[in-house]
């Protein structure tokens, strides 16, 4: 009988390690890489082979912790999935991170910002302001779309990611030399002299934020733009140095393949809202970095591991911050195309939160769903309609609003009679 096990990780924000058929899949690493590894190795997970590592989007709660693995000497990773859309200012950020900052901090200093609606003076908390915030951001990269250069495609069968990692080197240049002992010195003090060029950015954009009193919302996504920056180029740079295959998943050509995914490896990990592809394309160079830059959760994405043997098969899948579908409310699924109906295990969309509801409704009408494993978020984590599953069909990291512990949540599936084994986990105590 062969066992398979799925962990949320006791770590904050949020991070997932699938062990299925001898692989090891890392979806998202949490907020810090010493914290990832040592949750890893409190598992017994041989943290020197995870096959797969992959990255949904660029916020600290996910990608942080992924930041100083690559580079990790008690760590070896196969390969890295990437969103492609971080191919939009990489070359600008391994090249010359202080004129991204500068670019941006710029962009904050001449932006006219749209009007945003006030929530609901009883509802006391910043959440639609800030939805509606993103929305905006959302809609700017949606424009890019019109005028993005079709100038790679991705052949279907290509597995090696060599072309990704290639990619990555040449647009680097000659900037890593890892030889001498001298160039060593000279590439801490590089990352050192980078990273206070993106703390001094963040100053800037306080300082600016103070001075003139602008949005509070707009200035927190600016900042988060420039976290964003420091972590897509600090997984490059362990990329190239750690020389580790590189494969590059596009929302946006997912969006202009009708929504289709393509990619991936076949009954191991695919993805549900994005399109494989060799390499980036090239960005329109009249893009904006903020925009280029801000994470946007309607633009996480998600990735299923589907179990093609055995008596129960079943699907697991990791939503991300996704919502899993587009349009008005999001009411139009990604998967509408995927007819077939078995089991799922399904990680918690957007750490429960209510602005991800539908992606259970999208869920529902493919997969029966075994169990929900919810991780990271905050006090306001998670919503009303993640708290309606029965609880036995639920599990948590930590319950935020209950102030609990952080605990390793752990499935063990199988592939005979029923595929739930054992969940271990504290009981979720998620409740309004
Ligand atoms: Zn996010
Ligand atoms: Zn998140
Ligand atoms: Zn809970």
């Amino acid at each position: 009988m062969n066992q398979h096990r799925l962990l949320a990780l006791p770590v904050l924000g949020e991070s997932f390690l699938l062990q299925r058929d001898g692989k090891n899949i890392l979806v998202d690493g949490g907020f810090s890489s010493s914290r990832l590894i040592r949750a890893l190795q409190a598992t017994n997970v041989d943290v020197n082979q995870l096959d797969i590592v992959v990255c949904t989007h660029a916020d600290r709660d996910h990608a942080g912790g992924l930041k100083n693995l690559l580079g990790n000497s008690t760590v070896s990773v196969g390969e890295i999935w990437l969103p492609g859309e971080w191919g939009d200012s990489l070359r600008e950020l391994l090249n010359d991170p202080k004129a991204v900052v500068d670019a941006l901090v710029n962009e904050f200093r001449e932006f006219e910002p749209p009007r945003l609606n006030d929530s609901p003076a009883d509802s006391g908390d910043s959440d639609e302001v800030e939805r509606q915030a993103y929305a905006i951001i959302n809609s700017l990269r949606e424009k890019r779309m019109k005028n993005y250069k079709h100038d790679v495609q991705f052949v279907e069968g290509e597995e090696t990611g060599l072309s990704g990692l290639q990619w990555l080197q040449e647009i680097a240049g000659n900037t890593q030399q890892k030889d001498a002992n001298l160039q060593d010195e000279r590439h801490i003090q590089n990352r050192k002299a980078a990273e206070n060029i993106f703390q001094n950015g963040i100053n800037r954009i306080r300082y600016r934020q103070a001075k003139r009193r602008l949005d509070a919302i707009w200035a927190k996504i600016w900042i988060v733009a420039i976290h964003a920056a420091a972590i897509i180029r600090g997984i490059a740079l362990q990329a190239i140095e750690s020389n580790v295959r590189v494969r590059w998943f596009d929302f946006d050509r997912f969006v202009q393949n009708g929504y289709h995914p393509v990619g991936g490896v076949a009954d191991l990990l695919t993805p549900l809202n994005a399109v494989e592809i060799p390499m980036p394309p090239t960005p329109a160079s009249d893009l904006r970095y903020f925009v280029r830059l801000t994470p946007v959760n309607e633009r996480s994405l998600a990735f299923l591991s589907t179990q093609a043997a055995g008596l129960c098969p079943t699907d697991i899948v990791f939503t991300g911050d996704s919502p899993l579908g587009y349009g008005v409310g999001y009411k139009m699924s990604f998967l509408a195309r995927r007819t077939q109906r078995g089991l799922a295990i399904v990680t918690a969309p957007h750490h429960g939160s209510e602005s991800n509801a539908v992606a259970y409704t999208h869920i529902r009408s493919c997969w029966q769903d075994l169990l929900w494993l919810r991780s990271g978020g905050t006090r306001k984590h998670p919503g009303a309609t993640f708290k309606k599953i029965p609880t036995h069909l639920r599990a948590c990291t930590h319950c935020p609003q209950k102030g609990k512990a952080l605990d390793l949540a752990e499935v063990q599936l199988s592939d005979r009679l029923w595929p739930v084994l054992r969940v271990r986990s504290h009981y979720c105590d998620c409740e309004a």
